[in-house]
């Protein structure tokens, strides 16, 4: 049977994971209330502005269902601002959403504000071919507990990782024709 793919579709780079998710063949599915949630196989989180989706989370009522999805072991990809809401993020005194899917420390725009965006080449731990990767603003994970897997890595700075159900990555991979990343991540749905 086809698997069911959401995108939480709350404000950011929904429509570029949809149709990622139409090339892969499988049935994409725009996610933006509990009801939505009804028979998915996994959910992507995507980029945009965490604060934003943390917010919309909370004003729609969906942070318990997204808690419950994870706890049912269902697949979860957090894309760049989705990584942030994974995290843990104990670092930052804040109190935007952090789901503390992955035990992990992130730096919200680490790479500089300035020189925002960049294309690079990355070694991904469980893909052969180097994966294709555009970073907007992005995040890097400071450090994760011992119970996740750093996947990726620019320089020094961890750019995916994943635990149990849940991966996280900090670049776009819905930006490029270089499907790999979801591929691995249906591979878990
Ligand atoms: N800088 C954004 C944030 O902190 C993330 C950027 C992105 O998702 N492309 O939420």
């Amino acid at each position: 049977m086809t698997k069911r793919i959401g995108v939480l579709n709350l404000q950011g780079a929904v429509e570029e994971h949809l149709q990622a998710l139409r090339r892969a063949r499988v049935q994409p599915v725009s996610v933006k209330s509990v009801s939505d949630f009804d028979q998915l196989d996994g959910l992507i989180i995507p980029g945009g502005e965490s604060t934003a989706i943390g917010r919309l989370i909370r004003e729609q009522g969906l942070e318990n269902q997204l808690r419950q999805f994870h706890q049912e072991g269902k697949a979860i990809f957090g894309t760049c601002a989705g990584l942030i809401l994974c995290s843990t993020d104990k670092t930052h005194e804040t109190t935007d959403l952090r789901l503390g899917f992955i035990e992990m420390e992130v730096e919200r725009n680490g790479f500089g504000r300035q020189v925002a965006s960049f294309e690079t080449s990355l070694d991904f731990q469980g893909i052969e071919r180097p994966v294709e990767a555009i970073f907007i603003r992005a995040p890097y994970i400071q450090s994760v507990g011992p119970k996740a897997t750093i996947l990726a890595r620019v320089d020094d700075k961890i750019v995916a990782a994943e635990q149990a159900n849940v991966l996280v990555t900090a670049h776009h991979p819905e930006l490029t024709e270089d499907d790999s990343v979801l591929t691995y991540f249906l591979s878990k749905c």
